[in-house]
């Protein structure tokens, strides 16, 4: 092993199971990147994390153009899980919904789940290039978790099956002004914060959430915030009053 890299700087979500002398087997892409792109060789040290083991050291034992191999040492974070909160928000412009699902992912979202809602502007999304955003993200902002990004769902959908344990906070532009609105509540419960598009609500949607018994219509301050900027400011909010902050 090569002492002088003893903190790397480098971090890796891989999928297999991490634990002592753990050997894990790279991907073609994570193979170019490590020895391709940092440079790094035989016995360099990476952090690795799979979503469940924690973080672990693991140093490089084969290095290929294409592929190598690393073997995990000591566990160096324990597995941290976000707060049990949702992001709900409806798609915009490409670079706009990747910025969400970027800042969702650090922020602490638990999951992450495009909407389809009446002003929808983007009606498909690429799953799996958001997924790969928030997997970024996370290698990036030093979590163990990575977010699951879902299939885009329909808003009305996702109400008729709406888990009866589930809190729902509801960021209405219409609210702009008011107080914000999450007071009252303990921590521990599961939520899910929903963003609309740039277009808003429909009047039909804002009465079906108003009505809906375990959501609560909330304020985001008295300016009309972009749906990108709300939804890092409603996450903001949430992890402040009931989150992990
Ligand atoms: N076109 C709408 C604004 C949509 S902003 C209008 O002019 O009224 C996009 C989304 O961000 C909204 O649907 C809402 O979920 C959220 N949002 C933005 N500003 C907000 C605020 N001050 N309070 C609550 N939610 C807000």
């Amino acid at each position: 092993m090569n002492d002088t890299r003893l903190a790397p700087k480098i971090r890796l979500h891989v999928a297999q199971p991490l634990g002592p002398a753990q050997t894990v087997p790279l991907e073609r892409e994570q193979a170019n990147y490590l020895f391709n792109v940092m440079r790094l060789g035989p016995g360099d040290l990476v952090a690795l994390f799979n979503g469940r083991d924690g973080e672990w050291l693991a140093e490089v034992i084969t290095a290929g153009k294409r592929a190598g191999e690393l073997r995990c040492h000591a566990q160096s974070a324990p597995q941290r899980m976000p707060p049990d909160v949702w992001l709900l928000f409806a798609p915009i412009k490409k670079a706009r919904t990747d910025f969400i699902v970027e800042k969702a992912a650090e922020m602490g979202a638990a999951r992450i789940v495009p909407v389809q809602t009446e002003f929808t502007n983007s009606e498909r999304i690429r799953r799996d290039r958001l997924q790969a955003h928030a997997v970024e993200a996370a290698e990036q902002c030093g979590g163990t978790y990575v977010p699951e990004v879902t299939d885009l769902l329909r808003l009305d959908r996702l109400l008729d099956q709406w888990p009866e344990d589930r809190r729902l906070m509801f960021c209405d532009e219409t609210l702009a002004g008011g107080a914000a609105g999450l007071s009252g509540f303990a921590r521990g419960d599961p939520w899910a914060i929903l963003i609309g598009p740039e277009g808003g609500f429909s009047e039909a949607e804002r009465a079906r959430l108003r009505g809906a018994s375990l959501a609560r219509a909330v304020s985001l301050g008295p300016r009309i915030l972009r749906a990108d900027t709300a939804a890092v400011a409603a996450l903001t909010l949430w992890q402040t009053a009931l989150g992990d902050w």
